[in-house]
């Protein structure tokens, strides 16, 4: 455990982030990345070695960290020790350390009378301190089983599966339609949140460890890039789909066709890629400068788009949110050790209010239409309040009589969720679909109707979280080397 009566004596506390005045100026990460070491000694002393860590259980980390054990570790100085124990259970804690939302420490002990440890940040910093002290290094198997593996798809699913199956020797190529690897924690998580040097730097490492990546390689599909998938399944011993859950939720109201209405991944994958190609000199993405922004829809994905139209010098912001603010408390339906669904500030939020003096989201707003300028643009939205009201235990939405009003704006982004993943390649090979249009491949077991056919992440379980992809990655490379040895050693 952590330090026996550490939780009485010290309060928790987060590291902080850059300044917001600094950070709103560039494309930098918003973490500081020093990491105070007595601070955060502090912090692991807080655990409390409860006996039942809830924290890495089901209700908590979907890789399940061991999270009091490195917590010891780090109280302890033992640092090289807790990265090891990390390592066990999660292949990229630098990303789960900057993007999680850590439902570890909403389901924290500590978390029943106290604020929760401060889990994510010290998953971090151990982390970090294993890059800069050299600690990390390619896992080169000793041998090879001669069989092959690929993997289509190159998000967090993709990659923590291919590593796995690496590292017990079978031979794994990655294919990815985008020109860089990474999923969305390339083209969709933005830099502010993971910078793409420390992707890169994973998937540096994964190379150097013998996994074969192509991008610009879009299985199913057509033209140049296109890869069959058939020839895919009869060139490997299985192949694996873990292809996120790429289809975004639209908004079917008169205006849509307008210029300035767009998809939030058009705005925020033009954005990386053009900082990445040109540090946006190339012109090649959507520009907020000097528009009235209106984002439709909150999330990760709404808070990300609020982000990039302040660094571009938007003139106003707004985020639209149907549903009504949620409390600031769990509310009783919600208890410890659920996922505490609270009001939250987020980095993008934070910014708002430093730039505008603002926080941007307005609740229970239903957008009716998108006007006009006269010329093809879009110049306004109209929206009308609603009220949300419970019936028979159903929530019913009803308009507010005499609430609509057209809000300016020259831009509008649409961030309001995803249905599922795109199916071109899977009919290729008629591939079965659940309910939900997801893959249909148990939990557990990520085989789908196809032999030799498995599928892992969003694109299976809908859209999610990184850990959630790295859960089903790791598990999923667990059922195919059982598929192709008969057993398997890996966890
Ligand atoms: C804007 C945004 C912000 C987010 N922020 C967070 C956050 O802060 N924290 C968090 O935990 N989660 C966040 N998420 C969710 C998280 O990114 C996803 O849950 C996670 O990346 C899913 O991983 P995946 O590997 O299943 O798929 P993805 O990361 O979606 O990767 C799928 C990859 O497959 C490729 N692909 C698809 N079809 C083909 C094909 N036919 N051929 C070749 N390649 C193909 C795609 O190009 C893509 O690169 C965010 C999501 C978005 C959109
Ligand atoms: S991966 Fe997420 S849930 Fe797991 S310990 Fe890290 S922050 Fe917590």
């Amino acid at each position: 455990m952590g330090k026996p009566t550490g939780f009485k004596e010290f309060e928790r506390a987060t590291e902080s982030y850059r300044d917001v005045k600094e950070r709103l100026e560039d494309y930098g990460e918003i973490f500081t990345g020093n990491h105070d070491i007595g601070h955060l000694q502090t912090q692991g002393a807080r655990c409390m070695d409860c006996g039942v860590p809830f924290c890495q259980s089901d209700n908590g980390c979907p890789v399940h960290n061991l999270i009091p054990e490195w917590n010891h570790l780090v109280y302890t100085g033992k640092w090289e020790a807790a990265l090891n124990r990390l390592h066990k259970t999660n292949n990229f804690p630098e990303f789960t350390g900057r993007v999680c939302p850590a439902p570890c420490e909403g389901s924290c002990v500590l978390g029943i009378t106290n604020p929760a440890v401060t889990i994510k940040n010290i998953e971090n910093a151990i982390v970090d301190r294993g890059f800069s002290e050299g600690w990390i290094s390619a896992q080169i198997p000793e041998d090879r089983t001669g069989k092959n593996v690929a993997v289509v798809g190159s998000g967090p699913a993709g990659l923590a599966a291919a590593e796995q199956l690496n590292k017990v020797g079978h031979s794994v190529t990655v294919y990815e339609r985008a020109d860089r690897i990474g999923g969305l924690l390339m083209y969709g998580i933005p830099n502010m949140k993971l910078g793409k040097d420390v992707v890169q730097r994973r998937v540096d490492i994964l190379k150097d460890a013998g996994v074969t990546f192509v991008t610009n390689a879009d299985v199913g599909g057509e033209g140049d890039s296109a890869v069959d998938v058939k020839t895919l399944q009869q060139e490997n011993d299985a192949v694996l789909f873990t292809t996120g859950a790429t289809r975004a939720r639209d908004l079917d109201v008169p205006g849509r066709e307008l210029n300035g209405v767009h998809l939030a991944m058009e705005f925020l994958t033009a954005n990386t890629k053009s900082l990445l190609d040109s540090e946006l000199k190339d012109g090649n993405y959507i520009s907020a400068k000097d528009k009235n922004v209106v984002v439709i829809g909150g999330g990760d994905t709404g808070t990300d788009c609020i982000a990039t139209s302040l660094r571009h010098g938007c003139k106003s912001m707004v985020n639209f949110e149907l549903l009504p603010q949620s409390p600031m408390e769990r509310a009783e339906d919600n208890p410890w050790p659920l996922w505490p669904k609270i009001h939250r500030v987020d980095y993008g939020h934070e910014e708002c209010i430093e730039r505008f003096g603002r926080d941007p989201r307005e609740y229970g707003i239903l957008t009716k239409e998108f006007i006009d300028d006269g010329n093809g643009n879009v110049s306004g939205v109209k929206i009308v309040e609603v009220r949300w009201m419970k019936v028979d235990d159903q929530w019913n939405m009803e308009e507010v009589e005499g609430t609509e009003k057209i809000w300016p704006a020259e831009l509008v982004l649409l961030s309001m969720g995803f249905l599922g993943p795109e199916h071109y390649a899977s009919d290729a090979i008629n591939i079965e679909y659940d309910k939900r249009s997801n893959y249909q491949a148990k939990y557990g077991k990520y085989a789908t109707s196809v032999a030799g056919v498995f599928a892992a992440g969003d694109c299976r379980r809908g859209q999610s979280l990184v850990v959630w992809g790295i859960n089903e990655g790791r598990e999923a490379a667990r059922e195919i080397d059982r598929f192709l040895m008969g057993t398997t050693l890996l966890p």
